[in-house]
């Protein structure tokens, strides 16, 4: 089997096509849950390793996007995924509908801001993508105007892997089958309910708006350097895997280090 980080790498040749990336592909685990588990138990504190070096050594930033449609399992991806990591350097940031200031400015205004500094890594719960999906869905601004995004993100995304930024995206590809399911458990278990929005139901009506917002989105602002990966997510288990080997492996590439010790140490001795 491919790497997870080449098997479910978006194309970056500006040939990108959704139906060709299964929302319920498990790899070679053939539905072994528990060996999934086991697996992502171990990248946890592989990750929780390399955390600690580029926390440290406060060279590298790290960026994570986020994007999904709702039930897709977003935050339960960042919980399980970075929950042994510390958190003084790793901050997550939810973005919603934006506020009347945020309106006020540019659509990467309030974005920018939350990048990563040095040694950090950040996740966005949502982002700048909003701007070409449910902004185009709902048609809050005309097309001419969120066709332009797409080259303002590449070159935004550009100038920020430029300046020491490394970008992951990660689409969180859940079949509208499973949303279902997802849905009916939410109002099932009381517990869950607090998650249930009735808006989320208009969302799911526009599904093949959506599903095409996306397919324009990632085939528009999937680059090398800063690639989208279309996660199947039907299965949760599966989903948090997928996204820890890519980070893994991305953090393992950095290579990140300790800084070097001052000299003497070896000889002071704490009475
Ligand atoms: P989530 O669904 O991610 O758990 P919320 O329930 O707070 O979080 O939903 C956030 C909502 O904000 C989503 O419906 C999303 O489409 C919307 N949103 C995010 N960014 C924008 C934007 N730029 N313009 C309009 N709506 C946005």
């Amino acid at each position: 089997m491919a790497a997870f980080h080449e098997r479910y790498l978006a194309d970056t040749d500006g040939d990108f096509e959704l139906s060709e990336h299964r929302s319920d592909d498990d790899g070679c685990f053939d539905g072994d849950k528990e060996e999934g588990e086991e697996r992502l138990a171990e990248l946890r504190l592989e990750l929780a390793a390399l955390q600690a070096r580029l926390y440290a050594e406060e060279k590298d930033r790290v960026l994570i996007v986020l994007q999904a449609m709702d039930a897709a399992g977003k935050d339960s991806t960042v919980r399980d995924v970075l929950r042994s990591t510390n958190p003084m350097g790793v901050h997550a940031f939810p973005f919603g509908r934006p506020s009347s200031e945020e309106l006020a400015h540019d659509y990467l205004w309030r974005i920018h801001h939350h990048t990563p500094a040095r040694g950090e890594i950040v996740i966005f719960n949502r982002s700048h993508y909003e701007d070409v999906l449910v902004v185009r869905v709902n048609e809050l601004v005309p097309e001419k105007q969120w066709k332009r995004r797409y080259r303002h993100i590449r070159e935004f995304e550009r100038m920020l892997v430029d300046e020491g930024v490394t970008i992951r995206k990660f689409f969180l590809n859940i079949s509208r089958e499973e949303q279902a399911e997802q849905f009916q458990q939410r109002l099932d278990d009381p517990t869950k309910r607090w998650k249930f929005d009735p808006g989320d139901l208009e969302v799911r009506a526009r599904w093949d708006d959506y599903m095409e917002a996306y397919e324009d989105a990632i085939r528009e602002t999937s680059t090398k350097d800063a690639p989208w990966y279309v996660i199947p997510a039907d299965r949760r288990w599966y989903r948090k895997l997928a996204v820890a080997e890519i980070l893994v492996h991305t953090l393992a590439d950095l290579d990140p280090q300790f800084p070097p010790e001052l000299d003497g140490l070896d000889d002071i001795v704490i009475e």
